[in-house]
């Protein structure tokens, strides 16, 4: 995700760059106006992608601490109760087989 916003930026200067090149034979007033637009929407993206990268390592970081991931958990076919992978039986009818949830 962040780096399609950078690519994306980077990108966007370059088609921007090269539209304004072209425009500048035609209208050189439009060409100048276009690009600068252009560059700048492309240097936004850039800083944009900057800025979510930090952002995701930071709630990469809190999450991490916060939240442990949660084991694997199955339903069990009888009661449909949920109970942790590493019990056998279910601890709430006592039905052994179980089915993997989707
Ligand atoms: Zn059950």
């Amino acid at each position: 995700m962040r780096i399609i916003f950078k690519t994306v930026g980077i990108i966007s200067i370059c088609i921007t760059v090269i539209a304004a090149l072209i425009a500048m034979f035609q209208n050189p007033v439009i060409a100048l106006i276009g690009g600068f637009l252009g560059f700048v929407n492309g240097a936004l993206m850039f800083v944009v992608g900057g800025l979510m990268e930090r952002v995701n390592d930071l709630e990469a970081n809190m999450t991490s601490v916060q939240r442990p991931s949660p084991g694997r958990r199955m339903a069990c076919e009888r009661c449909g109760k949920l109970y942790g992978v590493g019990q056998s039986k279910c601890p709430y009818c006592g039905n052994d087989t179980s089915v993997d949830l989707p």
